[in-house]
């Protein structure tokens, strides 16, 4: 029984999440699918079952209720004894998006990829600050929130927990115009948990006075950009805080689904390869790293 794994997948009952759930069951890991909706995730858990794959089972989870992550690790420690992989995939856009109107414009995967897309997007993409701040307490502090109440149960993996933070190309650091940004959020030997916490008290504050653009954030899903950027920020510190554990944030690929608005060009197969890979990674992996699908890339 030593070699039984144990993984929970946030936000996954559809999406990358889902298909990561697919993709670790059928490789032999038990898997705890979690999803902020019960019925939603009890008709997907029926769905897995159905398909052949017995080693799932459902738990709901909202990372953004303090109460239902309790009740996860609970259950978990009751369970299980333990967790081997956690992989943080629940996340939201942080826009509101007219979909008609975003169709109409047909616009071009590379213009989205470049961030070219900003400002073609201007009349139906938009960023208020209830938003933002849900995309920041879901994307960041919802993963803080989880991940720290599982480390004790991952701390008692015996090989050593993975951890997988899905982040998105959005976060990387040469995408933000605000040269003091990127050096705070990518100096690994200064950063601290505070220091992410006042980039993104600054962020809002910024946002509320309407001057993102004057002072350095990007205009490209400005909010989901620093919630990412943060939370591979945190993945580096945690990554140095537990060094027997493998910690990493990966970018799925532009995948089709409904975060963006199924603008995507990447099939969820496609995109749960990074996260599957980093969640099966060997002994002495790698940690603390960013990965662009299945590569390591710069932050
Ligand atoms: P989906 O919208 O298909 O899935 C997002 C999932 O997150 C849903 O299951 C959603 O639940 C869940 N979720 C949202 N808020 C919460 C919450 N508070 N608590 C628990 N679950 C929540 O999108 P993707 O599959 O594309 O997204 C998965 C991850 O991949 C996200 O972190 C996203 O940022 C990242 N990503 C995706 C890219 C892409 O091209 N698709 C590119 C880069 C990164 P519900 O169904 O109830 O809304």
């Amino acid at each position: 029984h030593t070699a039984e794994r144990y993984a929970v997948v946030t936000g996954a009952n559809k999406g990358i999440g889902l298909e990561t759930v697919r993709q670790l069951a059928s490789q032999g890991v038990t898997v705890v699918l979690t999803a902020r909706n019960e019925k939603r995730g009890m008709e997907t858990i029926s769905k897995l079952h159905e398909s052949g794959l017995s080693n799932v089972v459902f738990h709901q989870l909202d990372v953004l209720d303090q109460a239902s992550i309790l009740k996860l690790a609970k259950f978990i420690q009751e369970k299980i004894g333990r967790l081997d992989i956690l992989v943080n995939n629940a996340g939201v856009s942080g826009a509101v998006v007219d979909e008609e109107g975003l169709r109409a414009l047909n616009i071009d995967p590379t213009s989205w990829l470049s961030g070219k897309a900003a400002n073609l997007v201007q009349g139906v993409i938009k960023h208020t600050v209830e938003k933002a701040e849900e995309c920041l307490n879901t994307n960041y502090y919802g993963v803080k929130r989880l991940t720290e109440a599982l480390l004790p149960l991952l701390q008692l993996s015996p090989a050593g927990a993975r951890v997988v933070n899905v982040s998105s190309l959005r976060s990387e650091l040469r995408r933000i115009p605000g040269e003091h940004i990127r050096k705070e959020l990518g100096d690994i030997e200064t950063l601290t948990e505070e220091k992410v916490d006042a980039i993104l008290r600054k962020f809002l504050h910024d946002l509320k006075e309407n001057a993102l653009e004057s002072n350095g954030w990007t205009l490209m899903m400005p909010a989901y950009s620093i919630s990412k950027a943060s939370l591979n920020a945190y993945t580096r510190i945690l990554a140095k805080r537990y060094p027997s554990m493998c910690i990493n944030c990966v970018h799925p690929g532009f995948v089709k689904t409904d975060l963006n608005w199924n603008t995507g060009i990447m099939t969820v197969e496609e995109g749960a390869r990074g996260p599957v890979m980093l969640s099966l990674l060997p002994d002495g992996g790698p940690t603390g790293c960013y990965f662009d699908c299945t590569q390591v890339a710069e932050f």
